[in-house]
């Protein structure tokens, strides 16, 4: 394996890197003395952030381009990829500022808009306030699909269910579609929320369900329930969702109606991923930044079979200690003794994990092998 080169921030592929093109070559499979590493046979970058990555990279790219490239927050949940995009003159700006992009760019800027995507009324304001040929959308194809079912039925009054985490800003952005003045919406992050939202549909009574989590209770169409998905969350999850919540509209003799928008990039990597965690690894290590949603579901994947560890990257690896992320500390700690002499080893490398990242890792076990 090459030993690691110094790249300059701007130097690093995000898309290539050459250890891992030979990992591919070797079907997934790199030796580093005693340990065995392991990769599926796809990995990183799904098709929607291929896309935005390359839309950012040609738009700091274009000759003559003149005025700033704003980003509206992290183009995509990954440490590396937004310091990449900042190294190469791109301006992020942080969570509370996006809403102020009007006041803060000059109308020959240019602002991007991350693949999952802004609330509607933010993105009428850009649209509004800069020419096409300033705005760089790279909204997922999945995103958009889930939008377009949404505000089709939000504006035919259906109450709208969303299986996702309130906090994330897919479920924001399509929040802010489902919503009309005539009907109601609700998120459900999980089966046991849907558990207390079937009840409450039995009741015909909203109260008991988290009202954080309702918007415009007085408007529920208890006759007729829609429901859609963050793109990222895990299907079996959003089956037992919509098992509970049609089970209690159909009940009723009320209508059910579910747009499948799990996005299948995600599905097929949790797949290969178990597919992997089934080879009898020793242990998991999944690198990617711990606010990815893709990359904390693959850290809860790994952890149902062993050991799993979600690193930000090569500098947290020692022979012997490892900084990882903990759910439950909600922080990164350290754990000692953490690689044996002789493993196999999963490397896990979800969706906004670029290939630098996974390139570092394997060179980083060549480092760090005992004599
Ligand atoms: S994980 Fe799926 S929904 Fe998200 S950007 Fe990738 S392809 Fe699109």
């Amino acid at each position: 394996m090459r030993e690691r080169e110094s790249h300059s921030r701007r130097g690093r592929s995000l898309f290539r890197d050459p250890d891992v093109m030979a990992a591919r070559a070797a079907g997934g499979r790199v030796t580093v003395g005693a340990w065995r590493l392991h990769l599926p046979r796809v990995f990183g970058f799904c098709g929607g952030v291929l896309n935005a990555v390359r839309l950012v990279e040609e738009c700091l790219d274009r000759p003559g381009r003149t005025g700033r490239v704003w980003l509206l927050g992290e183009i995509i949940h990954n440490r590396t990829v937004n310091e990449h995009f900042r190294a190469a003159g791109a301006r992020l700006l942080a969570e509370p500022d996006v809403r102020r992009i009007i006041e803060i760019a000059s109308p020959d800027d240019t602002v991007v808009i991350p693949a999952f995507g802004v609330p509607a009324d933010l993105d009428r304001r850009i649209r509004q306030a800069f020419p096409p040929e300033r705005i760089v959308d790279t909204t997922c194809r999945y995103v958009q699909r889930i939008w377009d079912f949404v505000a089709e039925r939000a504006a035919e009054g259906w109450t709208i269910a969303i299986h996702g985490k309130p906090e994330h800003a897919e479920t924001q952005a399509t929040s802010s579609r489902a919503l009309t003045p005539g009907n109601a919406l609700v998120v459900v992050p999980n089966p046991e929320t849907a558990d207390r939202l079937a009840a409450a549909w039995r009741r015909q009574d909203p109260a008991g369900y988290p009202p954080e989590l309702l918007r415009q209770p007085d408007r529920i169409a208890f006759d007729r329930l829609a429901m859609v998905n963050q793109t990222t969350m895990l299907h079996t999850e959003t089956f037992l969702v919509r098992d509970r919540l049609a089970d209690a509209v159909r009940r009723l003799g009320g209508r059910f109606e579910i747009c499948d928008t799990v996005c299948h990039a995600t599905q097929e990597e949790l797949a290969r991923y178990r597919a992997l965690c089934e080879q009898d690894c020793d242990l998991a290590l999944v690198i990617g930044d711990h606010s990815s949603s893709n990359t904390r579901e693959l850290h809860r994947l790994a952890s149902t079979f062993g050991p799993a560890y979600l690193i930000a990257g090569a500098a947290a690896l020692d022979a012997d200690r490892i900084r990882h992320y903990s759910p439950t500390a909600g922080h990164e700690i350290e754990t000692s003794d953490w690689l044996p002499r002789e493993a196999d080893i999963a490397l896990f490398a979800g969706a906004s994990c670029p290939a630098c990242d996974i390139g570092d890792v394997l060179r980083r076990f060549a480092q760090i092998q005992r004599p």
